[in-house]
C-alpha cells in the first residue's frame, strides 16, 4: 500500500526510500484487481495510509480473506479499522522481548505500542490477530518466550527470516551463526509439533523449511509466482513477488486492465524467469501457497513428526543433511555464505517509481 514506513528496522532499509503519498495505489487501481482467495496487506507500514479503511472496503469485494502485515504502532487507526471489519487478521510485527525489538525496529516504545495493540484487538474479540517474527542472530534466543507469550494469549504466531530484496532494499542480510539460530528454530519446531493444534504441525513444516533456507538450501517446495500469487507495489506495478534482487515487473494495473497484464508476453517472460529463479527463499507469501498446492509433499513429513512427537521423539535440525554436513565440517560457512542472496557487493535496487 505504501513504501512509507514509521520504524526503522535494522534488516530493512525501506524506510530510506519511502514512496510519496500522492503516487501510491488508489481506489480505481484496487478496483481492477481480479478476485483473490487471500489478501496480504504489507508497507512500508499500512496505517500510514489515513484512507487505508477505504481501500480494505474495497478489497473485501474482491478477497476472501485478509490479513495486514503492521508495526502496531497506530493502535487507534488499527482498533478503528478492526471495528468495521472484525473478520480481519491483523500480524504485529514485534522481533523480540522489549529491549530486543525496540533495538531491531528503532522504535523507542515500539514493544509497549505493538503489544497493546494486539491486547485491545483481543479485548474487542478480534480473532484472527497475532505476532509476526523475522528471527535472526540477535533474536533468536527471544523465539521460543515469544511464542509462549503468543500462546497463552491464544493468538497466532508467524515467523520469518532475513531475506535480501528490492523490497526490503537490502542487499547484506544474512544469518551469521547458522547452528545458534537453527537451534532455536529447532526448539520451536518442537513445540509447535507437542501441541494439540493442526495448524501448528503444519507452522512446524515451515520453520523446518525456514531452518533449510538459513543454510542457503534449495527450496523444500517449487515455487509458483507470478502463476497463481502475485505482489503489486504501491505504484500499481505487478510482479511474482517481493523476493527478487530487482523489480520484475509483468505490468502496470494503473495503466493497463487485469486481462490485458495478466496475459501479456512481459508477463510470459517474468514467469519463464521465475521458473529458474534460483534464490530460494521461505517467505510465507510464496511458501504458504506452495504448501497448499503441494499439500501431498508437505503431509507425510506432518505425519510421520507429529508420531514421532507423540512418542516422545523429538524432531532434530540434523535431519536436514546440510546441518550434518556443516557440524561435520564438510561445508564450510564460506561456501554457505556464497549460495545465499547476501551480497555486499551488490548495487542497491530500491525499486522506486521511475516514473517519478
Ligand atoms: S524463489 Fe519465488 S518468491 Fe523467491 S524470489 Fe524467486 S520467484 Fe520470488
Amino acid at each position: 500500500m505504501t513504501y512509507r514506513c514509521n520504524a526503522r528496522c535494522t534488516m530493512c532499509n525501506r524506510y530510506k526510500a519511502p514512496s510519496k503519498a500522492e503516487e501510491e495505489i488508489s481506489i480505481e487501481t484496487i478496483k481492477k484487481l481480479p478476485r483473490m482467495y487471500f489478501t496480504n496487506i504489507t508497507g512500508g507500514e499500512p496505517f500510514i495510509r489515513t484512507d487505508l479503511k477505504e481501500l480494505v472496503r474495497e478489497l473485501y469485494r474482491k478477497s476472501d480473506r485478509i490479513v495486514i502485515s503492521t508495526n502496531g504502532f497506530f493502535t487507534d487507526r488499527i482498533i478503528d479499522l478492526c471495528k468495521e471489519f472484525p473478520q480481519i487478521g491483523i500480524r504485529i510485527s514485534i522481533e523480540g522481548l522489549e529491549r530486543t525489538n525496540n533495538e531491531i525496529r528503532g522504535l523507542d516504545n515500539g514493544y509497549q505500542r505493538g503489544y497493546t495493540t494486539l491486547r485491545k484487538l483481543r479485548e474487542m474479540g478480534m480473532k484472527d490477530v497475532g505476532f509476526g517474527m523475522t528471527v535472526q542472530d540477535r533474536n533468536a534466543s527471544d523465539l521460543v518466550p515469544l511464542y509462549e507469550i503468543s500462546n497463552e494469549l491464544g493468538m497466532e504466531f508467524a515467523t520469518a527470516s532475513l531475506h535480501n530484496s528490492f523490497y526490503f532494499v537490502e542487499t547484506k542480510n544474512i544469518i551469521k551463526d547458522r547452528p545458534v539460530v537453527a537451534k532455536n528454530f529447532e526448539n520451536l519446531v518442537n513445540r509447535l509439533l507437542a501441541s494439540n493444534s493442526p495448524k501448528k504441525w503444519f507452522r512446524a513444516y515451515f520453520n523446518h523449511g525456514l531452518i533449510n533456507y538459513i543454510y542457503a538450501q534449495k527450496r523444500l517446495l517449487p515455487c509458483d509466482m507470478s502463476f497463481d500469487t502475485f505482489f503489486i507495489d504501491p505504484y500499481g506495478d505487478v510482479m511474482p513477488c517481493n523476493g527478487t534482487k530487482d523489480k520484475e515487473v509483468m505490468g502496470n494495473l494503473t495503466r493497463q486492465t487485469w486481462e490485458e497484464l495478466w496475459n501479456s508476453p512481459q508477463a510470459d517472460e517474468i514467469r519463464k524467469k521465475v521458473r529458474c529463479c534460483n534464490r530460494n527463499c521461505w517467505m510465507i507469501g510464496s511458501v504458504s501457497p506452495a504448501m497448499h498446492k503441494y499439500i501431498l509433499r508437505v503431509i507425510p513429513w506432518v505425519i510421520s513428526h507429529k508420531a514421532k512427537s507423540l512418542l516422545g521423539m523429538k524432531y532434530s535440525m540434523y535431519e536436514l543433511d546440510i546441518c550434518r554436513k556443516y557440524r561435520d565440517g564438510k561445508v564450510s560457512k564460506e561456501e554457505l555464505d556464497k549460495c545465499s542472496t547476501c551480497d555486499i557487493n551488490a548495487v542497491v535496487s530500491d525499486g522506486l517509481s521511475q516514473d517519478t
